[in-house]
């Protein structure tokens, strides 16, 4: 109802549950040259999302971003939208569209690879909220920080037993002689936009794809490893948890074949 705002203008209220609970669910999509990659399937899954977290999506979500891509041109870039209940006890939901710019480092990071640390969620699969891309992602920001301060890039969950999940805000992957592994949606991973298409590119380039569920040895024997989000793409592995690897040739044509796509 507010029309195309300026990213600097406020638009959330105080008391709106996403912010007051984190009760809220988002998407971000990667634009390149002002056209989002798979909108259908974000917009699907920012479906899934609210409904897992009871709530009501505004109709209109797809004009919005439509209009709010337009005002930004022909940029590569993310794009964000948001669903909230809206402000405590009114009942009005809100949807929100957010074109921003795209971290400046991720060709420097593609080219030397991220070391990974890894963090247990505590959690025994599937978890309540597992899967769903809400904005109750504390834990997920502070297990980043948790692998800055010890020097890393990026974090990675296990689940209790040292099982392996996914990162923050990526899916990952790792690759033994011709089998790419990925761990399994009833882990309560997200179902990563991307992750589905590697899963689909990886056996045209000759790649068996394997979803399962594998403890964290299983990861560290591995000949390459890999991680993959709408925003970094398919991005190389140098180290987890100290144990180093070569970037290799799977992650490189995978990049290849996504961008292709793009
Ligand atoms: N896993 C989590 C927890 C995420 O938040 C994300 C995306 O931000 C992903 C995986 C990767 O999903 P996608 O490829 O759809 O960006």
């Amino acid at each position: 109802g507010r029309g195309l705002v300026d990213p600097d203008e406020p638009v959330i209220h105080a008391d709106d549950e996403a912010f007051l609970r984190g009760r809220g669910a988002f998407e971000t999509t990667r634009v390149y040259g002002g056209r989002p990659f798979r909108l259908e399937r974000h917009l699907e899954r920012l479906g899934e999302s609210a409904a897992r977290l009871g709530l009501a999506v505004p109709p209109g979500i797809p004009e919005l971003a439509a209009e709010a891509l337009e005002a930004a041109g022909p940029v590569d870039a993310f794009l964000r939208l948001y669903v909230t209940p809206g402000r405590e006890d009114r009942g009005e939901p809100l949807a929100l569209a957010l074109v921003g710019e795209l971290p400046p480092d991720l060709e420097e990071l593609r080219a030397r690879g991220v070391s990974l640390i890894t963090v247990p969620l505590g959690v025994d699969p599937p978890w309540l909220l597992g899967g769903v891309k809400s904005t109750s992602y504390a834990a997920n920001m502070v297990a980043v920080d948790e692998a800055r301060r010890s020097g890393a890039d990026d974090a990675l969950f296990l689940a209790r037993d040292g099982i392996v999940l996914e990162g923050p805000t990526t899916n990952v992957w790792w690759r033994r002689g011709d089998t790419l592994h990925t761990p399994a949606l009833s882990l309560g991973v997200l179902a990563g936009v991307t992750r589905a298409v590697l899963a689909e590119a990886g056996p045209e380039l000759g790649y068996r794809v394997e979803e399962g569920v594998h403890g964290l040895p299983d990861l560290l024997a591995a000949d390459e490893v890999f991680t993959s989000s709408s925003v970094r793409e398919v991005m190389p592995v140098a180290a987890v948890d100290g144990t180093r690897y070569e970037l290799g040739p799977a992650a490189r044509a995978l990049q290849a074949a996504l961008r292709a796509l793009t």
